[in-house]
């Protein structure tokens, strides 16, 4: 069977972490989410995280050359082999061109672009509600998926922190360069035959089962 290669793409808030936890175990793939490896770079105080901290913390996108570099290096690894799952890569589209290429000549290809959809309205909501647990990444809600315990997490009682790039000054600028610098993308994947859209208002079991489906169909057309 061919390997599936995926991509979640769709703006900050948009449900991208919660599907892909969802995903990965569906289909085993590993899980390779620029935000979370960042923002391990930033609590680590690692060079790369040094450099990024204040691009994040306005709500900026780090420059190019920071994060293909780290990501092309990360796809190379041997769990990556036999498929991947990105969420938050590429977000420009530089970033796009370069993942191509290094794909293109190891003679692999993208399977498909999940494009999550939501309203900017939506977004607000979902992000100024979020609550993650900064130990085991499991992503709540305050309205829409609360944990069991308020403040802790359902997992291991771990406390639920607000992301510093969740507050509203934040937000309304990263939901900007989104429209800017990433939506940009959506042209580009759909002239490659490769975009997927999936209507990220709904409840997350139902986008899950949406993309399950169209998966499954994709399977099913390369295996013919
Ligand atoms: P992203 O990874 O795209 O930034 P998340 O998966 O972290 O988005 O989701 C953002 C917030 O919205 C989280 O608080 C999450 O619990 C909530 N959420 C995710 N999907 C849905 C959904 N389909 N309906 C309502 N809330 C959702
Ligand atoms: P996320 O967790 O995907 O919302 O990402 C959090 C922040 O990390 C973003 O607001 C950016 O500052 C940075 N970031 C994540 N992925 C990228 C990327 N592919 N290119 C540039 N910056 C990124």
């Amino acid at each position: 069977m061919a390997e599936l290669n995926l991509i979640l793409l769709g703006p900050p808030g948009a449900g991208k972490g919660t599907q892909a936890e969802r995903i990965t175990e569906d289909f085993n793939l590993p899980y390779i989410a620029t935000g979370n490896i960042l923002r391990a770079a930033v609590s680590e105080g690692t060079e790369l995280g040094i450099k990024a901290k204040s691009f994040m913390d306005a709500g900026a996108l780090v420059p190019d050359e920071l994060i293909i570099a780290v990501i092309l290096e990360r796809l190379q690894a041997a769990d990556a082999q036999d498929g991947f799952l990105l969420d938050g890569f590429p977000r420009t589209v530089p970033q796009a061109e370069a993942l191509g290429t290094q794909l293109a000549g190891l003679e692999r290809h993208l399977s498909a672009v999940l494009l999550i959809d939501v309203t900017d309205e939506e977004v607000v909501r979902r992000l100024s509600g979020r609550r993650v647990s900064a130990k085991t990444g499991r992503v709540y809600h305050v309205e829409f998926d609360p944990p069991k315990n308020e403040g802790v997490c359902d997992i291991d009682g771990s406390r639920l922190i607000q992301r510093d790039d969740d507050k509203p000054e934040t937000i309304l600028n990263r939901l900007a360069v989104y429209h800017e610098q990433t939506e940009p993308l959506v042209g580009f994947y759909t002239e490659l035959g490769l975009l997927r859209r999936f209507d990220g208002a709904r409840p997350p079991v139902e986008v899950h089962d949406h993309i399950r489906a169209q998966i499954a169909t994709l399977r099913l057309e390369d295996r013919i």
